[in-house]
């Protein structure tokens, strides 16, 4: 990319995507056009054309999707993959019609098979069945992958996809229902602690393994990717910091100060047992992650003190 280059973040506003505006302006792009929801529905296949055909963008990142926990993913699959489905295919097919020069599609590590061997390579996809919790979700995110391989295969068109692990970070969604584990539990523990509680609830058995990413770590691998990366198909990206559920609960009641007691709720689903991504690629490109979990949480509470326990 150069620096004037015009460059869509789609999802400006999601954790991600938000990430990745602060990590194109510390490199110095300044030439960045983002649009709220409701400037342009990427749900709208009309309106994402006529917005390609006006800006006339070089470079897309695409952030924008459905997102959420294992229990939102499990109760609204159908919005999952209806909502998933519309948004890439309008965007990668506008993007490569309007003349883009390059194009990131944002996956998830969840695409892989329920029981991949660990840690995941990238060479694991559809060798097995996926994690029925969320598969409504992986297969827009797989039809996503593929379509950008297709468009590279048939017409040249030079996109690729990032898999990242578990993303956690400033900017995340502190929903009870559909948040991810961390966002979740810290509000929970926040909300606990302000209420003088003794006890929070967890999900699940606390045994599952994941690998958490900060969002500000994977913006930079994604400017990174955007900038070093031109084989097509997908590449994880991930932390290589490996964590239990169970551990990464008691971090988050230490960064909070919750130090109450913690109990787990078995009726809630565990997921994957494991989910640890092979991240070889990504460092033999020469990238490598920042922050440690433990400061990565540490920014994350604090955003939540200044943006969401202020207003709620
Ligand atoms: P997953 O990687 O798709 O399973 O994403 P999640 O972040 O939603 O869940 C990760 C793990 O954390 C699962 O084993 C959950 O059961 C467990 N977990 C424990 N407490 C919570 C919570 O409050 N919210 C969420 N979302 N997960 C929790």
């Amino acid at each position: 990319m150069h620096k004037d280059d015009k460059i869509f973040v789609a999802g400006h506003r999601g954790m991600v995507g938000g990430a990745i505006v602060r990590a194109l302006r510390t490199q110095g792009y300044e030439n960045l056009t983002l649009r709220t929801r409701a400037e342009v529905d990427l749900l709208d296949r009309n309106a994402v054309n006529d917005f390609f055909a006006a800006e006339k963008v070089d470079h897309v990142f695409l952030a924008a999707a459905k997102v959420g926990g294992i229990i939102a993913n499990d109760t609204e699959s159908g919005d999952f993959i209806r909502d998933n489905l519309y948004i890439q295919t309008n965007v990668i097919d506008a993007a490569y019609r309007h003349g883009v020069k390059k194009f990131m599609f944002l996956g998830s590590s969840c695409i892989y098979p329920k029981f991949a061997e660990q840690p995941i390579r990238e060479e694991s996809l559809l060798t097995g069945e996926l994690e029925p919790t969320n598969s409504a979700y992986a297969i827009a995110k797989i039809a996503g992958k593929e379509m950008c391989d297709a468009y590279r295969k048939q017409f040249g068109f030079n996109a690729f996809t990032v898999m990242p692990s578990n993303v956690y970070g400033v900017g995340d969604n502190f929903d009870p229902q559909s948040s991810h584990v961390a966002a979740g539990l810290m509000r929970r523990f926040h909300e606990a602690k302000e209420a003088g509680l003794d006890e929070v609830v967890a999900w699940g058995t606390g045994s599952p393994l994941r690998e958490l990413i900060y969002a500000d770590d994977l913006a930079d691998a994604c400017v990174f990717l955007m900038n070093n990366y031109d084989a097509g198909g997908m590449i994880n990206a991930g932390s290589d910091q490996e964590v239990s559920i169970r551990t990464l609960t008691e971090l988050v009641a230490q960064t909070v100060g919750f130090d109450g007691k913690i109990s787990w709720d078995a009726s809630k689903p565990d997921g994957t047992p494991r989910k640890i991504m092979d991240n070889s690629r990504l460092r033999g490109l020469g990238w490598t992650p920042t922050t440690s979990l433990r400061d990565g949480l540490a920014a994350m509470y604090a955003w939540f003190l200044e943006n969401v326990a202020r207003s709620s």
